[in-house]
């Protein structure tokens, strides 16, 4: 890094965040080899690490400041759907150039969704190349009480955390074919760069769901690995599917397919037996039940009468697969 150096990029724009400082549970944190982390007695350690690659999960222009809290978002997302206690994450930064000003608007959107999680940066590597971010998170929770993908019962209810389909509708807003007009595009906009993980749902969840996991690659595509690794169906009944009102402004027609087929939504998908539903009402978190599991195999979209409407492609994978998508 050549006028900004790179131990002084660090301390400038991370070491000294505000997210950086020391917190109980990091014993030692930016500055060393290593940090450490000081469990409590019982719990286990959830690690998810998640990569960011410019021109394939973001567009090359961008703000850093929104770029900053989707990366790190869409990684706690992952501890909310285990049901993690979130502890602290590293930053690993492949920048082409040291430009303070987008450190600077970087670093402060790291500070916000960090704050906003309760997680504390606690290393990181900084290298030069193509722009490249991953962010490693870190989360604490009782031993056996993971929200795993492979409980989900016959006779279970699926529920989904909140409304899905925005952020695929906020695309060409984000890639610059068509211009935002309107707060519903400012709400699509939001739901795309500034996604908020389920945290609190997730830890609600703990001892009640019987399956969990958040929904990126898109809701039909993200039942299937509960359905398989649960080895049961999955039936979404369409017409529960929540929809927005800025997602039907938006996408008309086409509101219930990105609902279903789109992606980045980061919200939880979970399997409940009936008798949780109560306790988990009572915890005042936001759901709303979408269908049901059955036994079989493989998701099923079903309309009012118990046609079965699932559309073709469910959803977005990086090399291809069966739906042959690249
Ligand atoms: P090492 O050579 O031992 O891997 P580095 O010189 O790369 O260590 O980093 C020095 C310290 O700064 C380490 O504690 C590392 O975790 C931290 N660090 C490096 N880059 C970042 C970053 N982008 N954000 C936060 N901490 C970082
Ligand atoms: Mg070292």
């Amino acid at each position: 890094m050549a006028a900004l150096g790179e131990f002084e990029l660090i301390h400038r724009y991370f070491a000294a965040a505000a997210c950086a400082a020391p917190v109980p549970g990091v014993a030692r944190g930016i500055g060393d080899d290593c940090a450490l982390l000081q469990l409590p007695p019982g719990e286990q350690l959830a690690v998810s690490t998640d990569t960011q690659v410019a021109g394939v999960h973001f567009p090359d222009r961008h703000d850093p400041f929104l770029l900053a809290q989707r990366t790190l978002a869409a990684a706690t997302s992952d501890l909310a759907a285990m049901g993690a206690t979130p502890v602290g994450f590293t930053l690993a930064l492949t920048l082409p150039q040291a430009d303070p000003a987008w450190l600077e608007g970087f670093a402060r959107g790291l500070d916000v969704m960090a704050r906003a999680c309760d997680l504390a940066l606690i290393g990181g590597d900084t290298t030069r190349g193509p722009l490249n971010i991953n962010a490693t998170v870190f989360g604490r929770l009782p031993a056996g009480q993971a929200l795993l993908r492979s409980g989900a019962r016959p006779g279970d209810l699926l529920c989904i955390g909140g409304p899905t389909g925005e952020a695929a509708a906020a695309l060409p807003l984000v890639l610059g074919e068509r211009d935002p007009n309107g707060e519903g595009d400012g709400e699509l906009l939001a739901r795309y760069w500034t996604p908020q993980p389920q945290l609190l749902l997730g830890q609600a969840l703990r001892g009640l769901a019987s399956a969990a996991l958040d929904v990126s690659d898109g809701l039909l595509a993200d039942c299937g690995h509960i359905a398989e690794q649960s080895a049961v169906a999955l039936l979404v009944d369409a017409e529960r599917v929540p929809l927005t009102a800025a997602l039907r402004e938006a996408a008309g027609e086409r509101a219930l397919q990105l609902a279903l087929s789109g992606g980045d939504d980061y919200v939880l998908v979970f399997t409940l037996p009936p008798a949780a539903l109560p306790g988990l009402q009572a915890s005042g978190q936001p759901f709303h039940v979408i269908g049901r599991v059955a036994a079989g195999s493989g998701v099923r979209v079903l309309d009012r009468d118990g046609r079965d409407i699932t559309p073709a492609a469910a959803g977005y994978q990086h090399f291809g697969g069966p739906d042959g998508q690249a």
